[in-house]
């Protein structure tokens, strides 16, 4: 089966409440939230569609930096719900 290490489920929502009127702190960290999303999608869709043709060892590394984007993710993502928690935004 798929040695993706994550699927999109697993994820869960960016809270949808951020909206343009939110503090520029809670927009920073959302915008983090969403880059660091944008760059384990484009990671896991080269895995996908490379599976089998990718050197082992790039494949590898690539999956590496897939577990390292979304371990930004989800760090950015606690940030944003503790400042959203403690700002009251
Ligand atoms: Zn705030």
């Amino acid at each position: 089966m798929s040695t993706v290490p994550f699927v999109r489920n697993e994820i869960g929502e960016i809270p949808s409440d951020v909206t343009s009127e939110g503090c520029w702190h809670k927009r920073f960290l959302f915008s983090k939230c969403c880059f660091a999303i944008g760059d384990y999608e484009r990671a896991i869709e080269v895995l996908e569609l490379r599976r089998g043709v990718l050197p082992k060892s790039d494949y590898d590394a690539i999956r590496l930096a897939a577990e390292s984007y979304i371990a930004a993710y989800a760090e950015a993502r606690s940030e944003l719900e503790r400042h959203i928690a403690e700002h009251g935004c």
